[in-house]
């Protein structure tokens, strides 16, 4: 099935040669994973891979039929358009900036806010808005389509629960700051009826108790009501009761929301943060960790969250719609803290994995579509010679030990971003190809070059879903002309008047 991914016509011929049989192809996903690692850049990817593997291509996704580049620009006046000569341009500078594709790609990039916003609603906006358009009007967003379709939703984030990408998919605000009105939100309307992630007020970035509650990622009041035995949602705080809700010794009835005991990220925040850590460097306690030390033992893995969350909501017969976030991937990103973006990437794609294990034993990828992505480049980490190289890969220095690498920024990029997609519907995607990036092969190695807009996300994956009338697809004269001779085979063949060859 993978091959016939490379290009529209190439897509086209297969479309003919699968109305015969085909599985997934056209089915409707009732079940929609989409999971973000927010702030990956092409580099980061590869970091985590050459320090868990040694080697690339031993990730869930890398085995995906369905892999595009993806644009993020947000909204602009005038709008700014990725161009691929100019993103990878190798034209030295002369300055910091090294070469002129560095310094474009530095230039005008999205928040998560509005990237989150894009694949919420299909509808480019500006930064800072929460699930509404560049005026500040409240935009209807996909979790909202996909409950009133009779789906369970949920939003799942290694940081705080009310912070931008869980956000837009469970509440509508101008300001993205706003965590307050954005968690009361997210908790009270409805919409979504399962919500884990960072914030809870008790606990500090060590996991330790704190003396005084803070309230940062949602109000007093909020905390109380869900702490009430008919509040709006039931609470889990404690490793032991996630780790339940994943093995299904747990099972909660009704909307759930689970904020571990931590303050606002599972792991990236604990003590000590040492930036980068040099692995050869005399008491490196312990190389296990690309950080050189333990996690903290109090709080899940994005992989647990992902599972108990699936289990949940997976009980509804109607469906599930999940968003699962690698929020501080982004955060170790502008820190150009090498050995935490590893430890935060590979707990991310360890959380792809228990997505694919959950529909391998619970569902079939003939009803679930499953979605991985970024929402911005962050941080533009390249080869440790990237500053006489243009564009150098990551220097792979094997198993166990950190990678080879120069960060480029310590904010967000406009490159092109990588995605994958699987199952159900997964090529509706392709019906939102605007465009080709040689440089995506060329340098890459990672597609045929095609790619979409963050845009394109949305109602790939409504149509994925039948939630909206699929957008029409303009058939090329030659596809319907297949098509038409298809037809006319069929019947002869039916009437005895054809042979079979
Ligand atoms: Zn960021």
């Amino acid at each position: 099935m993978k091959e016939h991914f490379r290009s529209r016509t190439a897509a086209m011929a297969t479309v003919c040669a699968l109305i015969v049989p085909s599985s997934s192809f056209g089915a409707t996903a009732e079940n929609v994973i989409l999971m973000i690692s927010d702030g990956a850049s092409w580099g980061t990817v590869d970091m985590a891979s050459y320090w868990e593997f040694g080697e690339k291509g031993r990730q869930p996704y890398d085995g995906f039929s369905v892999k595009l580049g993806m644009t993020t620009e947000p909204y602009s006046e005038p709008q700014q358009v990725y161009d691929p000569d100019t993103a990878w341009d190798t034209t030295p500078t002369g300055d910091e900036d090294y070469f002129a594709g560095y310094k474009t790609i530095k230039q005008g990039s999205t928040d998560s806010a509005a990237a989150g916003t894009a694949l919420s609603t299909g509808v480019k906006t500006s930064n800072g808005r929460i699930s509404s358009d560049p005026e500040g009007n409240a935009l209807p967003f996909i979790t909202q389509e996909m409950k009133a379709s009779g789906r369970s939703t949920g939003v799942v984030s290694s940081v705080g629960f009310s912070h931008a990408t869980p956000a837009v998919f469970g509440a509508q605000n101008e300001r993205r700051n706003d965590y307050h009105a954005i968690a009361n939100q997210m908790i009270n309307e409805g919409t979504l009826d399962l919500i884990m992630g960072g914030g809870n007020p008790n606990f500090g970035d060590n996991g330790q108790l704190l003396g005084t509650p803070e309230y940062n990622w949602l109000s007093e009041e909020d905390w109380a009501a869900v702490n009430a035995p008919d509040g709006p949602m039931t609470l889990i705080q404690t490793k032991t009761d996630f780790e339940a809700l994943a093995d299904g010794s747990l099972e909660v009835d009704g909307r759930l929301i689970g904020l571990p005991e931590i303050r606002e990220t599972l792991q990236a925040s604990r003590d000590p943060f040492t930036t980068p850590l040099d692995p050869n460097a005399p008491g490196s306690p312990n190389l296990g960790f690309p950080v050189g030390h333990e996690m903290l033992p109090n709080v899940p893995t994005l992989a647990t969250m992902t599972t108990g969350a699936l289990n949940h909501l997976g009980k509804d017969e109607d469906g599930l719609f999940l968003m699962v976030e690698g929020g501080a991937v982004d955060w170790m990103a502008h820190a150009n803290a090498t050995g935490r973006v590893i430890e935060e990437q590979i707990d991310f794609n360890h959380a792809v994995g228990a997505a694919v294990d959950w529909v391998t034993e619970y569902s079939t990828w003939e009803e679930t579509l499953l979605v991985v992505l970024t929402d911005h480049g962050n941080g533009a980490p390249m080869g440790p010679n990237s500053d006489k190289i243009p564009f150098e890969p990551i220097q792979n220095n094997g198993q166990g030990n950190l990678p080879g690498v120069l960060w480029h920024s310590g904010n967000h990029t406009t490159e092109n971003t990588l995605l994958w997609a699987n199952g159900a519907g997964s090529e509706e995607f392709l019906d939102m190809i605007v465009g080709q990036d040689p440089y995506l092969t060329s340098i890459l190695g990672f597609n045929d070059g095609s790619y979409i807009d963050i845009t394109g996300v949305n109602p790939a994956i409504r149509n994925a879903a039948g939630l909206a009338t699929p957008t029409p697809v303009p058939l090329p004269a030659a596809g319907w002309l297949l098509l038409v001779g298809v037809g006319v085979l069929a019947g002869l063949r039916r009437s005895g008047l054809a042979s079979r060859p």
